[in-house]
């Protein structure tokens, strides 16, 4: 196996826990490796650190899968790791829909595994994780004799690693429009044409959050997908909710959830651009008991987070405009670029230039399913806030 060595002046983010090694910060090398192949690292002076693989096309050049010299990177790896995730979900209460693997936060680098009850939808975002696909396939075959395994691989980041984005079956073919149940309500997922692994299993505890504050309300949701919140609102209470969302798929299929609740004369969905409307609605002096955003994350690079900030600030100023004196603004974001910091500024800049006070309800994260690594500070990424708007 061949060995790098890290640069004697680098920082100590890789020893103390983190596990991307850069180009930048690798000095010698012993022996060869060939694209995706697993190595070994050592410290500038020697000293063991880690075994992970090897891509030279990416800038993140070694990804460490394991800090144990002892232990072998083989199928057994894998279906241990898969099988010490689920335990890990398990003893936190996960019965039927999880993020089963979370990528770094489950020691396993670019892998996402989202569990929606018997079916899996599997995404690797790297060279090294790819070549382990059939082992990770196997794994999941094992502990959970699934009805169905689907790998949603149309996923761009793919591109940097020099692979192609691809989606399709890794098990026999299954019925990829399924429901699954949460917080007592049933949600349709579309595991092949829905956004991302088809449903964001990241809010689900956020979507109870808004149980107190909805009760008899007028809602508005904006970016609503597939209506979760919206439907969530109808389910605790709400007197009329309006979802709205830029894609005609989504909001078919919110229409869809509203039926399969019952809901369909309280949720109204309509397909939308929020960046059109919001502005001229605040102008026609319409106002809402509860106003809820989730946005897409506006960036995808570093380079661009100041355009990110822009965009929040923008649709939060807007939605603010909507909120009835002593209503409510439910509101998240959902890229680690942001921090959580940063987000909360954003909100402060907004309720300033809309002349308001803000009351805090609710600051909140990802659940937990989706683990924070704090020696991984991008595996937080989701800020939820509710506030009183005064
Ligand atoms: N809250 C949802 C997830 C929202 S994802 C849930 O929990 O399931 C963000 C959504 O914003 C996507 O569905 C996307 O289609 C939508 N979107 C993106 N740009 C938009 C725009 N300009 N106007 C309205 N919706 C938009």
């Amino acid at each position: 196996m061949a060995k790098f060595f890290l640069r004697k002046k680098i920082g100590d983010r890789v020893a103390n826990g983190h596990p991307w090694v850069f180009g930048n910060e690798l000095g010698d090398s012993e022996g060869t490796a060939e694209p995706g192949d697993i190595v070994e690292v050592y410290s500038y002076n020697g000293s063991f650190i880690g075994k992970g693989y090897i891509n030279p096309a990416s800038q993140i050049r070694i990804r460490l899968l394991t800090r144990d010299k002892n232990e072998t990177i083989d199928e057994q790896f894998f279906y241990k790791r898969i099988k010490e995730a689920w335990e890990y979900r398990k003893l936190l209460g996960y019965v039927e829909n999880c993020r089963l693997i979370f990528g770094e936060a489950d020691m396993l680098p670019a892998l996402i595994i989202d569990k929606f009850n018997d079916h899996f939808v599997i995404q690797s975002l790297a060279l090294g994780i790819e070549r382990w696909k059939g082992a990770i396939v196997n794994a999941i075959q094992k502990i959970f004799n699934p009805k169905g395994i689907y790998e949603r691989n149309d996923v761009p980041v793919r591109t940097i690693e020099g692979m192609e984005q691809i989606k399709g079956f890794l098990s026999a073919p299954f019925e990829t429009n399924i429901t699954i149940n949460e917080n007592g309500l049933k949600f349709h997922v579309d595991i092949e044409n829905g956004q991302k692994t088809g449903y964001f299993l990241d809010q689900q505890d956020n979507r109870r959050a808004i149980k107190p504050i909805v009760k008899d309300a007028d809602v508005l949701e904006v970016f609503c997908y597939t209506g979760t919140f919206s439907l969530h609102a109808a389910h605790y209470g709400a007197k009329s909710v309006l979802g709205l969302d830029i894609s005609e798929t989504a909001v078919a299929t919110a229409r869809k959830n509203a039926e399969l609740n019952g809901y369909q004369d309280i949720c109204k969905f309509e397909a939308l651009n929020a960046f059109d409307v919001l502005k001229q609605w605040a102008k026609d002096g319409r106002r809402y008991d509860v106003v809820m955003l989730d946005p897409p994350a506006f960036t995808k690079s570093r380079e661009n987070i100041q355009k990110a900030v822009t965009g929040y600030k923008e649709v939060n100023l807007r939605g603010m405009k909507l909120v009835k004196p002593g209503g409510f603004l439910v509101t998240a974001s959902c890229t680690n670029l942001v921090t959580p910091e940063m987000f909360l500024n954003v909100i402060g800049d907004a309720a300033k230039d809309a002349r308001r006070t803000l009351r805090q309800v609710e600051w909140r994260t990802q659940a937990s399913d989706h683990p924070i690594l704090w020696n991984v500070p991008s595996t937080q990424y989701l800020k939820f806030l509710i506030v009183q708007m005064l």
